[in-house]
């Protein structure tokens, strides 16, 4: 069935990846800068519909920054594997986790069979959403593309 990733299709991976951290570093220093803007244009009105909008800005910026800061994480650590001849592997069973998986998921660090293990497992001991699910969100979109 599966097997290890061809030194080409490794190289394109890699590149996914690149281009995606430098996306997400675009984003993150846009998002800081239009956030001082708007932080000192508060201070100079400071009336409150102001200051509540600022909140919720603030709110989801945070938001938004730790998600993306989460996935750079992802990110630097699927590059690494690369560099390591690791990428591809489950990091609970070692097994290959497939070419298509990838291409929908490229920082995806379980195989299938794991992932779903781990999702119902912290299914049963929480009601939250599952952090796992985090990554579907991000780069689900962008599976079509990835061919
Ligand atoms: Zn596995």
């Amino acid at each position: 069935m599966s097997t290890k990733l061809k030194k080409k299709e490794l190289d394109k991976f890699k590149e996914l990846l690149d281009e995606e951290k430098r996306k997400i570093l675009r984003h993150l220093e846009n998002l800081s800068e239009s956030s001082e803007m708007e932080l000192g244009e508060t201070t100079a009105g400071g009336d409150e519909a102001d200051i509540a909008s600022l909140e919720i800005s603030q709110k989801s910026l945070e938001k938004i920054g730790k998600r993306e800061t989460y996935l750079l994480k992802k990110i630097d650590l699927a590059l690494k594997k690369i560099e390591d001849g690791e990428y591809g592997l489950c990091e609970n069973c070692g097994e290959p986790i497939g070419l298509p998986r990838l291409m929908a998921r490229p920082v995806a660090q379980l195989c299938i069979d794991c992932k779903q293990e781990q999702e119902n497992v912290e299914r049963r001991f929480s009601n939250r959403e599952v952090e796992v699910g985090e990554e579907d969100e991000v780069f689900g979109d962008d599976a079509e593309e990835a061919e």
